[in-house]
């Protein structure tokens, strides 16, 4: 384990639990690190603030514990079996009709550059930092002791571990090895494509808000725009609705979204699925052809220095669906992007509003689910919001 002191008063924000170190805080490390160690992290006048993994950029420690203890498989099995605690009590776990839910949101459950999400036997994890990666073994252990009915552990961190650091192993099952496919939510069944779909197969954030809509749903012709896996879509199909269109410039999603209808309504005729880019789309749609549209795009602002563009980006989309949603007509808005602020995404959609000359009242603001909960010394890690409208 290595050493770092801070400068003098740089520990105030640690004081408070904020769990990074920042580069520019530090004023001297005992050694020459390697990417993904342990370090003890101490204030300039060396008394024990934290313990973290360090790594390279300006945020160069994770904070695991404000604690001086070890971290061991017992440290990570008290992590696992709080944060399984927590899934329980908000009634995600342990419930015949629902098997599907995030069991580690990174710094929401103390346990920086680690995300777990659960389908029925197979966990599926993914490192965000090297420490975490070098700790994949220890973490599957404790896994598997704190939740014994699960059958698989994939460990999947290709395209999240920082940068191209060439580790090795960095997709592999570290237990197990034949997945049952089929994951339920809220007693809809979907096949979950880990080995290859994106981030751990399957939008786990958006369970709730599926939810919502399948409420608002009945008689509607739906267009769920950026479709992926078709989460919104088969909500829609069991709220009642009268078709249901889902678009997805990405061929295999539009693979996933049809396998995922046929799964729960065989041969229901009211869903067809488009392989088309979303803008080109809502440019060829004619008016008035859908009251309820959803528009769930992937993260326009990956940073900060994309802020602008992506704000723009926001603006436009929301604006070509204002211009063709029928009248009485339901939005359902999104934006993951962790960079855009939620006040930022609801200007861009007061823009959008303004631009399209409709009138636009908010029915109900959304967020990230208690899944992904928000340790509230890292406001950071508060993501995903939304927007109900509804446009007269
Ligand atoms: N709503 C989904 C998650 C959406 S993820 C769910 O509930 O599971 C974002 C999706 O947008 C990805 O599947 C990606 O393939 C798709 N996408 C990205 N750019 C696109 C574009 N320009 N047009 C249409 N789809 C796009």
């Amino acid at each position: 384990m290595i050493t770092i002191h801070l400068k003098r008063g740089k520990e105030e924000s640690l004081r408070r639990f904020h769990p990074w170190v920042f580069s520019g805080a530090i004023q001297h490390i005992s050694d020459h690190p390697s990417e993904g160690e342990l370090a003890r992290v101490l204030a300039a006048d060396g008394t024990f603030i934290a313990i973290g993994h360090w790594q390279v950029g300006s945020i160069a420690v994770r904070v695991l514990t404000f604690a001086d203890e070890s971290i061991d498989g017992r440290f990570w099995q008290q992590r696992l079996a709080v944060a399984l605690d927590v899934r329980r009590a908000m009634g995600v776990a342990g419930r015949s009709d629902n098997n599907t839910f995030r069991l580690v949101h990174g710094e929401g459950d103390n346990l920086p550059g680690l995300v777990v999400d659960v389908y029925g036997a197979t966990a599926v994890m993914q490192a965000h930092s090297v420490g975490m990666h070098e700790a994949r073994h220890e973490v599957a252990a404790a896994l598997k002791a704190v939740m014994p009915e699960l059958r698989n552990i994939y460990y999947k961190s290709e395209t999240t571990l920082p940068f191209k650091a060439d580790l090795g192993q960095e997709n592999e099952f570290l237990l197990g090895g034949d997945a049952d496919d089929v994951a339920v939510e809220n007693g809809l069944r979907f096949h979950i494509d880990w080995l290859r779909g994106q981030k751990t197969g399957f939008f786990v954030d958006q369970r709730d808000n599926r939810s919502l809509l399948e409420h608002y749903a009945s008689g509607r012709r739906v267009l769920n725009m950026f479709c992926y896996t078709g989460g919104f879509s088969v909500y829609a199909l069991r709220g009642g609705a009268q078709v249901v269109h889902s678009v997805d410039s990405s061929s295999k999603a539009i693979d996933l979204v049809r396998a995922n209808v046929e799964l729960n309504f065989p041969g229901d005729g009211r869903h067809e699925a488009f392989a088309e880019d979303a803008f080109r789309f809502l440019q060829q749609m004619e008016p008035s052809a859908y009251d309820l549209i959803v528009l769930d795009p992937p993260a326009f602002a990956k940073h900060k220095d994309a802020l602008r563009n992506a704000i723009k980006g926001y603006t436009r989309l929301n604006a070509r669906a204002f211009e063709k949603i029928a009248a009485g007509g339901i939005l359902f808005t999104f934006s993951c992007s962790q960079a855009v602020s939620k006040d930022q995404f609801r200007m861009a959609v007061f823009t959008a509003a303004a631009q399209s000359g409709r009138r636009v009242r908010i029915l109900a603001q959304l967020h990230q689910p208690a899944d992904h909960p928000i340790n509230i010394y890292h406001p950071e890690g508060e993501y995903l919001k939304g927007l109900v409208l509804y446009v007269d």
